[in-house]
């Protein structure tokens, strides 16, 4: 049996019967939003840095109804047995209490902030994001909703926006401190393509990513391991690197120049001095990764910036857990072009670019390797760029 798993398709006619049994009614339509996978540049967004996500092909699907009233209703398949949570959206509040539906919810409260016109809406979905594992099922989710909300009311709004109603959603109702690259990504995405942003000027440049042409395959590899400290360790992060941009007195660490560097990072003691390097030197590997692929070269070029990216986690920034290092190392050592953790660290998913016929012996010494390190069983599957937000119906 296969170890690289084909994610299981969503079936957009049973989340439109669904929605009928639920709702004794006819959706208006059908629109559906994607995850994401960071391909390189890891907490470089809050520093003012690029970042280089891909929209995947897994993504949450939502039949979707406009309603007269101020009521939101939203039921997902793999949530709460799969019945309707309820919600009044004038009462939506930052600081309340919504559970998973404090994303759809936060979309309509996030609307009403910048005065678009807001109803309440019916809505089923189904998603095949991974939850919880650093793949954005949260901005799927988000997205998904605020599209198809901009799209029944006529907001005619650019997808930055769109994105950035999803955030608030995150940051505000879901209480979910998260950059925009997320939400940019799931309403953004092009097939065949990596984002390339920048995350200060919030400009996007689409960049060739395609992979199958070139006989290569992305893994997504799980490791099934998260840290419990996660949010204590991201904030500490965040800290230092403010305090390295006003040491070194600049707006942020986006600011350092890449010439010179080791001198400049003297300025600093030990431990500061390690965090900006990461910061500096993984937004310009952003930068070279975007080169070596804008060029037509062959993608496996970009496979040590990859591999260096990671080293720089694990030594400088201090983010990646054992589990995660021993899943690159061993697919590096079956013959990965290069391998990253990606996401905000501690445990979640490695990436690892491969020639496609490398795939499978790759994902097996993952499994072995985290069998003989006592850690859990990692799960595999392709990442292949795909399109953003969109109406399917
Ligand atoms: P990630 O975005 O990496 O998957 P998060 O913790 O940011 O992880 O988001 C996961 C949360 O998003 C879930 O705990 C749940 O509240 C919500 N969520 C995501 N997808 C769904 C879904 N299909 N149905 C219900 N809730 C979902
Ligand atoms: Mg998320």
């Amino acid at each position: 049996m296969s170890l690289v798993r084909t994610p299981a398709e969503i079936d957009v006619d049973a989340v439109v019967a669904r929605f009928r049994e639920l709702y004794d009614a006819e959706p208006d339509g059908v629109w559906a939003a994607p995850g994401r996978v960071n391909l390189i540049g890891e907490h470089t967004d809050y520093n003012g840095g690029f970042v280089l996500p891909i929209a995947l092909a897994q993504h949450t699907v939502a039949a979707v109804r406009q309603r007269a009233d101020d009521t939101v209703r939203v039921a997902s398949a793999t949530v709460d047995g799969g019945v309707p949570v309820t919600v009044e959206l004038p009462g939506v509040t930052e600081g309340g209490e919504y559970g998973w539906a404090a994303y759809p919810v936060g979309v309509g409260w996030a609307a009403a902030q910048r005065e678009l016109p807001v109803t309440g809406l019916d809505i089923a979905l189904d998603s095949n994001v991974p939850v919880g594992a650093g793949l954005s099922s949260s901005a799927a989710l988000s997205c998904v909703t605020a599209r198809a909300w901009s799209d029944l009311l006529g907001w005619d709004l650019d997808d930055e926006t769109v994105a950035d109603l999803g955030r608030d959603a995150e940051n505000k109702i879901a209480g979910a401190p998260t950059g925009l690259m997320d939400q940019l990504a799931s309403v953004c995405g092009r097939a065949a393509h990596a984002m390339q942003i920048d995350t200060r000027a919030v400009t996007i440049e689409q960049i060739p990513f395609d992979l199958p042409a070139c006989g290569l395959s992305l893994l997504v590899i799980d490791s099934h391991t998260e840290h419990t400290h996660t949010t204590g360790e991201y904030a500490e992060r965040r800290h230092s690197c403010q305090e390295a941009a006003l040491r070194l007195g600049v707006r942020e660490l986006r600011d350092v120049p890449l010439e010179s560097l080791a001198t400049t990072l003297d300025k600093l003691p030990p431990l500061l001095r390690r965090r900006a390097r990461h910061v500096v030197t993984d937004s310009a590997r952003v930068e070279q990764v975007a080169q070596l692929l804008t060029s037509g070269d062959d993608p496996r070029r970009i496979g040590p910036l990859l591999s260096e990216s990671h080293a720089s986690m694990r030594d400088d920034f201090e983010i990646t857990a054992p589990s995660v290092d021993a899943l690159q190392e061993a697919a590096l050592a079956a013959g990965a072009h290069g391998a990253r953790m990606t996401g905000g660290g501690f445990g979640g998913c490695v990436i690892a670019l491969v020639d496609k016929q490398q795939a499978e012996p790759v994902a097996q010494a993952c499994v072995a390797a985290a069998a003989d390190g006592g850690f859990a069983t990692p799960t595999v599957f392709e990442a292949v760029a795909s399109g953003g937000a969109a109406r399917l119906r």
